[in-house]
Parts: C-alpha cells; structure tokens; sequence
C-alpha cells in the first residue's frame, strides 16, 4: 500500500520544482500517478492497476522490475556501483562481447552511454569524423534526441527551439505512405499488408521511387558529393510508427554511400527484438548500417544507450581521446547483460512477432470499422494507430479528440501514448511479454472509447 506523498504535494512540486513543460505533457487531464510496476503492469498510488502499453515508450522492454533483471541489479550493486573504465573489469567486456554477438560483421566495435541521444550525438561526430564530410540528413517527423546537437535531426516542431542547433542537418520527405502524397490506399487487405512488407506492384509498394527521387532531389540540393550521414529510424517512433515501402531503405542507403556518406540506423525504439521478425529493425529492411545507435530498451529502464560500429570508423575515431564517465559503469553492463539473457530465455522477440501480429490484426478490423481510425501499422510490438477526421480526406483527427479518447482508454485501465507531427497517432509499444489476453482487453477498450467518441460527436 502508498503511503507516501499525496497527489496534491506532488503537483505542486511539479509546478514550482520540475521543469514547467512536464506539467504539459502529462498528457492526461486527469494525470497518472505511478507507485509501482511489475512485468506489464503498473499501479497508482491507489492501488488501480493499469496495463501497460507505452512501457515508458518502448523502454521497458522484458517487463517492469523484472525478476531476473532486478536481481542481477541488486547483486552487482552489492559488488561495485563505478569505477572508471580507465580500469579493467569484467562486467563491461561480458556485456559488449555479448551485444556483439549480436551484429552481424563488421558491426563489432561498441561505444557505451547513458543516453539515446549520447549515442547519437557520438554517432554524429564519428560520422564528420570518418567521412570528413558535413552534412547530415534524417527524415520528417524522426526523433533522434533533444540535445542542441540531435534538436537538428529531430524533424518535430514539438521539440524546435528557436535558436540554432544542430547546424548541417537537413531534412528529407518522410516515406510515409499513409500522409505522404503516394501510396497508401491499396495493400490493406491483409494482416502481412498491414505489417507492410507487400511487394505487389500497387499502392505503397509503387510509391518507393517517388520517395527515392526526393531523396536524391535534397542530394542536388546539398553540397555535392559532400553527405556524412544518413539518419533513419527502422519504423519511425515518436513520428508515428511510420513504416516506409519495402526497400526505401536499401535504395537510400546505396545513395547515401554514393555520396560519400555512412548509413546510421537508430534502434532507440525498435531494437531488442521489438519488431518481433528480427532482433533489430534494420535487419527487416535487409541492409547492414555503418553504425547503429541504440538505447531505451537496452537496460529495460536502467539509463544506459550506445553506439555500434566498425573497426575501421572506430580507426578514425580513436585520433583523439573519447571520454564518458559513466558509459558503460559496471551497474549498467550488468542490468544490460541480464537484458540480453532475459529476451533469449524468455522467448520475448517471438512473444513480440506473435501478440504483435496479433494485436495488429485485430486492430486492423476497428479500422475497418470505424471512420475515423485511418492507419494500423507497425511490426511486431512496435505500433501505430493514426486517427482521422474521416478516410476521404485523412485530415488528422483534432486533439482534442485524440486527447478524449486517450483519458477514456487511461479510465478503463490501459496506458497507450501519442505521437506523429499533428499528434494525430496512438502509440502502442508495450513490454515485450504482454500477452495474447492484454491484446484482447486492449482491443475492447479502444473499440468502446472510439464508439464513445462517436456517439458524442
Ligand atoms: N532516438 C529515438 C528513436 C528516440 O525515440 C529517442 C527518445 N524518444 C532518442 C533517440 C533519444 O533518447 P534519449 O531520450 O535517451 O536521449
């Protein structure tokens, strides 16, 4: 039972004491108050329990607290918090020998930080470094962190100051068949079109070369020759869950080389086994990157994040001395390294592949139902429900609508997010072990708060 500080307490601290823009996104009108978690679970300080389908957005990836990750925690706690890496020890070499089993050739070398966007501003400066290029390109409505650095690839006026930030970033038309100008209104007869990974010669699947051409239309915008990265997300996060056409990324990557240019995939959200079909996301859209960033799931909540990349921009990294104090502490290689072993012993990529597909399907049928719910996508448990004023013309349902129909889905005990540039798609990345059953309860409570809304409007 909670028996700590009250609800009023806390949001008058959160008023005065915490960053003003918290208060904002609460999101709810009603805010959630967390006290605990357990597996895909979370309860309130009064005791309601909730099912958790945002899991700190795909952070939490094995489960809250779980088991066998709180107990390699506790016990490397009990051994050694810190210790510089100027010094040997073994936790750190375990872990990245094991995430390099992971990498196919020759993503081998690891750089470990706190952070998603640690790990990009590092993968950005490797990038300069290596190619002695510039220029930076990632795609509309990407999120790559909120450093002054990452603020420049982050594609979302949500996250935009107005100062400069992120010099030498540009930003390319996302290839997001649903809002973009091409594809998007064929290939939605069956669950594997909606997982979008159709190769039929109509819609989506057309719409690739349109995306190519603007793509290779901001090359002949830039400096030429002159590209040092390309930025790209496998399924887009906080911009959606927005899935390209098959084998944008394979055609973009060949282009971006061409250029001069290295390839990042950022695997903040989809890697881990998120995306059910394969460990990392990257690996669904058949290419092998120069460098992948990672975080959020890595540690299943533990701050951690980092970079993997080869030997040979790992060469041209190493003429000057990086540093990170606590990338890569022994407490953090330890919870990771309990991550690791977690997903293979409890099967979580195939629970990912099974329930996701599942969920995905299901939902599938309410937007067939419903006028307003536009666009199920996603793979595995990486899922996006983007909502409509109506199918014709695909204006993004207001806020204040979404923001209804979200508190509805929170009174009836599941936490989902929001995301996309107008705020107009529900996010639907839960721990990995949710079940055929947490599928079920999710698609019935959605399925009521729409027709609520419905009957209202
Ligand atoms: N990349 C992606 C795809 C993300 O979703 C995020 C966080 N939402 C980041 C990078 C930044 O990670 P962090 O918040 O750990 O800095």
């Amino acid at each position: 039972k909670y028996t700590g500080m009250s609800k009023d307490r806390m949001i008058e601290i959160r008023r005065q004491n915490c960053n003003p823009m918290t208060m904002k996104v609460t999101y709810y009108k009603k805010p959630v108050f967390i006290h605990q978690g357990y597996m895909q679970w979370l309860w309130d300080v009064d005791g309601r329990r909730y099912l958790d389908l945002f899991a700190g957005v795909a952070t939490v990836g094995v489960g809250h607290c779980h088991p066998k990750v709180t107990a390699a925690a506790e016990q490397q706690l009990k051994k050694l918090w810190h210790t510089t890496n100027i010094y040997v020890y073994p936790t750190l070499h375990e872990y990245c020998e094991k995430l390099a089993s992971h990498f196919p050739d020759p993503l081998k070398v690891i750089y470990l930080t706190n952070s998603g966007s640690e790990a990009n501003d590092l993968a950005i400066l490797m990038a300069r470094l290596h190619t002695g290029n510039y220029d930076i390109i990632s795609l509309r409505g990407s999120y790559h962190g909120g450093s002054p650095q990452t603020i420049g690839l982050t594609s979302n006026a949500a996250y935009k100051y107005p100062v400069a930030s992120g010099f030498g970033c540009t930003n390319t038309m996302c290839p997001d068949v649903f809002r973009g100008p091409w594809g998007g209104s064929h290939c939605r007869d069956s669950p594997v079109q909606t997982i979008r990974e159709c190769t039929c010669a109509q819609g989506h699947c057309m719409a690739n070369q349109q995306y190519i051409a603007q793509l290779k239309e901001t090359f002949a915008t830039s400096v030429p020759n002159r590209i040092a990265a390309f930025f790209g997300e496998p399924i887009q996060g906080v911009g959606g869950a927005v899935q390209y056409p098959k084998n944008y990324l394979k055609e973009a990557y060949k282009l971006v080389r061409e250029q001069g240019g290295i390839c990042v995939a950022d695997e903040v959200q989809t890697g881990f086994g998120r995306t059910g079909s394969h460990f990392w996301g990257f690996q669904g859209h058949d290419v092998i990157p120069d460098m992948v960033t990672m975080a959020k799931g890595i540690g299943n909540g533990f701050p951690m994040g980092a970079v993997v990349t080869t030997p040979e921009i790992a060469a041209s990294f190493s003429k000057g001395l990086h540093f990170n104090t606590f990338g890569g502490n022994p407490l953090a290689c330890a919870v990771a390294s309990s991550v690791l072993d977690t997903i293979r012993e409890d099967d979580t990529q195939q629970n990912s592949l099974r329930v996701g597909t599942y969920l995905i399907t299901e939902l599938a049928k309410l937007r067939d139902k419903y006028e307003i719910i536009g666009d199920v996508r996603g793979k595995g448990l990486q899922i996006g429900v983007e909502m409509v004023r109506d199918k014709a013309s695909r204006d993004p349902l207001p806020p204040e609508a979404m923001a209804e129909i979200f508190e509805d889905v929170k009174d009836m005990g599941v936490l989902i997010g929001k995301g996309a540039i107008y705020g107009q798609t529900f996010r639907i990345k839960p721990p990995m072990c949710i079940t055929k059953e947490d599928a079920d309860f999710f698609v019935a409570v959605f399925d009521k708060s729409v027709r609520n809304y419905m009957e209202k409007r």
